[in-house]
């Protein structure tokens, strides 16, 4: 079988289909391994090509669960709080669901628990099916009368999801709430993002797989509808080969792979290409893109995020979770993974990295905005005593999130044997990694049954640990 890119869904799905006993080729255009999960050192800190180290889940993830099923050797050091918020003007730090009484205040504490009891203790109601996230919040509460509640609510959504209000269902809110809660705290990864991708990489090729780095697939060749193999360029020669396999695995994304498939002439052929699912609907601003004579111009739908690395003489945040930041007016949370690993930032630094949605095309207001909030988070400590290493945008072909959550496809396509896996297969309710890792369990599941290999959620009961302290870890992790 082939696995057309190296990222994080690739490298599972060749680890796990090597546990097989299936002869794997990995086919990398770029010359590393790890996608938007791996990292680069800069100036003696690890600066990640997308991720922020962390994993939504921790050691109780569905992640942290395949890399311990494929022995995987990893460590994840998980948060020891909720989260902390940068409210009025400091940092307030929650170890549990309570304390945020000390962040929201009496009032807006209690709309707190109703909101939070309509989303986790009952399905949502017909109406609020179809309703989008800031449709169901400004039914509830005004922005006006409980500002910090609704920018709790607005910081989370573009911090975890990297999508606006507006661009996400609540029914698709209420899975991912519940298993935040369920599965617990998140958790930077020992050595960072590029310390777990290297492990599986190793893993990989001591597994005997063909990892070719620098390789572009550009075409997957199919013939009466079933996938035949994949055309190979060499990036320095130029060469191209075809390498025959009868199972494709494309970690590129439903867009990407609808673009690679070949159309030889022929009706029946077009068809199948028209059955690949596509990442759809358009969200706020982006742009129609043609797919080339074969395909009808679609949409794409990605999140899309700016994100600043910094590094500080001090440390800033004094735990291992997120600091939500609701007063500044971009910049939705910061990370301190330094605290995990003080490898990931040079001796006497600390490393932060900051995250926010893009809200519109426009790079540099999107990179004034982050100046402005780091001026208003830190003062005047930005710029001397914190100072910015990269700041970096993700959207296009290098995305927060092939596709919106919720807006997610399925890992069969039109074309037998050919499968998606990565960040648009996420089943509801789990994100990033956490979905990445759970597209792997589906396209097994595609191929072997029904649940045969997505685990059940963890018990409901979990999720009220938090009300005072972070879950413990699973047995076994
Ligand atoms: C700013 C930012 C912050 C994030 N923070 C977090 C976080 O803290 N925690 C978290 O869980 N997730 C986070 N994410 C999301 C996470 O990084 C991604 O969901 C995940 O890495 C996606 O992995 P993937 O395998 O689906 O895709 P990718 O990592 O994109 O892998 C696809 C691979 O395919 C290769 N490729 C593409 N086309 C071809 C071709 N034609 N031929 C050969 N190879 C090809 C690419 O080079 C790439 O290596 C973040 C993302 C960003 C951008």
């Amino acid at each position: 079988m082939v696995v057309i890119g190296a990222g994080l869904g690739g490298l599972l799905s060749a680890a796990q289909f090597l546990r097989r006993g299936q002869r794997v080729a990995i086919v990398e255009r770029l010359a590393h391994p790890g996608g938007r999960f791996t990292a680069k050192t800069f100036h003696g800190a690890q600066v990640s090509t997308g991720a922020v180290h962390m994993l939504p889940f921790g050691t109780n993830g569905e992640l942290a669960a395949m890399l311990r099923a494929l022995g995987v050797p990893h460590h994840i050091h998980d948060s020891e709080v909720f989260a902390s918020f940068h409210v009025r003007g400091r940092q307030v730090i929650c170890r549990s669901v309570l304390q945020l009484a000390g962040v929201f205040g009496p009032r807006q504490f209690a709309e707190f628990v109703r909101l939070g009891a309509a989303m986790l203790l009952r399905q949502p109601r017909p109406d609020e099916r179809t309703q989008t996230y800031r449709e169901w919040l400004d039914r509830r509460i005004s922005r006006n009368a409980s500002p910090e509640l609704y920018a709790y609510f607005e910081r989370v959504c573009h911090f975890a999801l990297s999508v606006g209000l507006d661009d996400v269902r609540y029914p698709e809110i209420v899975e991912t709430t519940k298993n935040m809660f369920r599965y617990g705290a998140p958790g930077i990864v020992d050595g960072g993002c590029a310390a777990l991708t290297g492990e599986l990489e190793r893993r990989v090729v001591e597994g005997g797989a063909d990892l070719r780095l620098q390789h572009d697939v550009v075409a997957i060749e199919q013939t009466s509808g079933a996938v035949s193999g994949v055309r190979v360029r060499a990036r320095q020669t130029g060469d191209e080969v075809l390498l025959r396999a009868p199972i494709v695995i494309s970690n590129v994304g439903p867009w990407a792979t609808r673009r690679l498939v070949a159309v030889p002439a022929g009706v029946a052929s077009r068809a199948n290409v028209a059955a690949l699912p596509q990442p759809i609907p358009l969200p706020r601003g982006e742009q129609t893109t043609d797919a080339g004579d074969a395909e009808p111009s679609a949409p794409r739908a990605v999140a899309s995020g700016l994100k600043v690395h910094l590094l500080s003489d001090e440390s800033i945040i004094p735990h291992r979770g997120i600091m939500y930041c609701l007063d500044t007016e971009r910049i939705a949370g910061v990370v301190q993974p330094s605290n995990s690993d003080r490898r990931l930032a040079p001796p006497g630094k600390h490393l932060l990295i900051t995250h926010q949605l893009m809200r519109g095309d426009d790079v540099n207001v999107e990179r004034e905005a982050a100046r402005a909030d780091l001026r208003r988070l830190f003062g005047n400590d930005f710029g001397t005593k914190i100072q910015i290493l990269t700041m970096s945008q993700y959207r296009g072909e290098w995305p927060v999130n092939r596709a919106m959550q919720g807006e997610d496809v399925a890992p069969a396509t039109g074309i037998t044997g050919l499968y998606l896996v990565g960040d648009a297969v996420k089943p509801s309710g789990y994100l990033m990694v956490e979905g990445v890792a759970q597209s792997v369990n589906a396209l097994l599941d595609t191929l072997d049954g029904p649940e045969t290999h997505t685990p059940s959620r963890p018990p409901k009961s979990r999720a009220f640990r938090w009300l005072v302290a972070p879950p413990p870890p699973h047995p076994g992790s």
